[in-house]
């Protein structure tokens, strides 16, 4: 069911033998391009005609009314209200401490700059709803933004079939509950370009984030530049390193539950234990066929991105999930906390043997839109930060000026640029007022 890479006593890099599933963006951009044009000729006319080619059903409105927001939000089931309420209290909690303050720095006397901290200010959020609906993903876009102090934003998402053309109430529901008024029922590629573009009913926007399927992330692709984006999102992924300790229920489960999201999802175990790796494949053959989506499942275990990883020491683990640098890392090993503080690449580390990713999917507090294939090493998940611009205010007098006066022609001449020069020498030697 789950292949196993034996790497003890091997010096092969690991991701030759963990190669991800290739989701090749570039192989869409033909299909995506004539959206995006089409959207930016004819705005909201084609972003609906798009809609109903693609999804099915053509929006009554491109706009959500708000009459169709409060009776989403009225009809919640009134566990799932609770739980998303607990979720969005939590994920501020956790943002609300990631907030940046202006730093000013004394150069000289008479020589500061400032660094200022603003909100981008205005942006679109895309929560996908082809296959599945995530109303998490409505929290987890919409609270760093608006923690962030974002002034405008607008949430997309695919129309609905089954719901009369607006997005999936859960997402209009979750929408409400935190105060976003501003929804449309778009998905794609025409909402990612609708957002870039504008149309004569929707605002341009800055910047767009949130996942998506490929055609999302083409468009971002190609869109980006025009707009910030967050990320290009790729296949989601989990590794678990874990020793004797680790309880083979728990790890089976973790990896079932990463299989879940999709065919092309990859679940890695990578272990010393070799008793562990035999009592999670027993697991995984009792857990699978009695879950829900099992056929999906089996699909992704049994893909060439997902495996168990035999390996000789912890140091030797550590080493493979650093040089793997999984969009989720569980670390279910003795002294875990110690064994997180020593991983340098993942998106997010979950620690020991109550933290599993589904928490962190739902109601940890942590954000949920983390780097993928390998871009945890140079990338981080969806924060306040990302809604955030750091502008440097440089505040010099005129002593301050001509102390430095010259080191900054000396370099302006050695980069051959004697206007750059000049611009200093005018102010020392003809001093004004100002
Ligand atoms: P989606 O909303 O991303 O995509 C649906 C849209 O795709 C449709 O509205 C349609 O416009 C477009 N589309 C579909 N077929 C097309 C075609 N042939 N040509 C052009 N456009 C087409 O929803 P999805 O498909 O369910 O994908 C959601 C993705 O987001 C999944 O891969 C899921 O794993 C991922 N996701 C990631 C996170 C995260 O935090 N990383 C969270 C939730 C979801």
């Amino acid at each position: 069911m789950i292949r196993r890479i034996d790497l003890r006593g091997s010096s092969v890099d690991p991701r030759d033998v963990l190669p991800r599933a290739a989701v090749d963006v570039e192989s869409v951009l033909h299909t995506v391009r004539p959206i995006v044009e089409d959207v930016r000729q004819r705005g909201t006319e084609a972003v609906l005609e798009w809609g109903e080619k693609l999804d099915g059903v053509r929006p009554p409105s491109l706009r959500v009314p708000q009459a169709a927001l409060d009776s989403a939000l009225a009809n919640l089931d009134p566990a799932v209200r609770a739980a998303l309420e607990e979720a969005i209290r939590r994920a501020r909690l956790v943002h609300e401490d990631q907030r940046r303050t202006d730093t000013t720095t004394q150069v000289v006397p008479g020589g500061s700059v400032t660094e200022r901290w603003l909100p981008v200010e205005r942006v679109g959020l895309y929560v996908p709803g082809g296959r599945a609906v995530y109303p998490s993903s409505v929290v987890m876009n919409v609270v760093p933004a608006q923690v962030a102090g974002v002034a405008s934003f607008a949430v997309a998402s695919p129309p609905q079939k089954d719901f009369g053309g607006l997005p999936h109430p859960t997402i209009l529901a979750a929408c409400a509950l935190l105060d976003v008024h501003e929804v449309y029922a778009a998905g794609g590629a025409q909402a990612v370009a609708m957002f870039a573009y504008g149309t004569e009913d929707v605002a341009p926007v800055y910047m767009v984030t949130g996942p998506g399927n490929i055609y999302v992330t083409a468009a971002k692709r190609l869109l980006k530049g025009r707009i910030g984006i967050d990320s290009e999102a790729g296949p989601t992924e989990i590794a678990v390193l874990a020793d004797d300790t680790a309880d083979a229920a728990y790890v089976a489960a973790d990896l079932i539950s990463q299989a879940e999201h999709d065919v092309i999802a990859a679940s890695v175990l990578v272990t010393t234990s070799i008793e562990l790796a035999d009592a999670v494949e027993a697991e995984l053959a009792i857990q699978v066929p009695a879950t829900k989506h099992s056929e999906r499942i089996a699909e992704a275990l049994a893909g060439s991105q997902s495996g168990i990883v035999l390996v000789d020491t912890l140091d030797a683990g550590l080493a493979v999930v650093d040089a793997y640098a999984a969009e989720h890392l569980e670390i279910q090993t003795r002294d875990a906390r110690e064994v997180a503080l020593r991983v340098r690449n993942a998106g997010a580390i979950f620690v020991g043997a109550h933290a599993p990713v589904s928490l962190g999917d739902y109601a940890a507090g942590s954000n949920h839109v983390l780097p993928t294939g390998g871009c945890a090493c140079h990338s981080s998940g969806l924060s306040v930060q990302t809604f955030l611009r750091g502008i440097h205010v440089i505040d010099y007098d005129a002593d301050a000026l001509r102390d430095v006066a010259h080191h900054v022609i000396a370099l302006a001449n050695a980069e051959d640029l004697p206007g750059h020069a000049a611009a200093v020498e005018v102010r020392v030697n003809r001093p004004s007022g100002g």
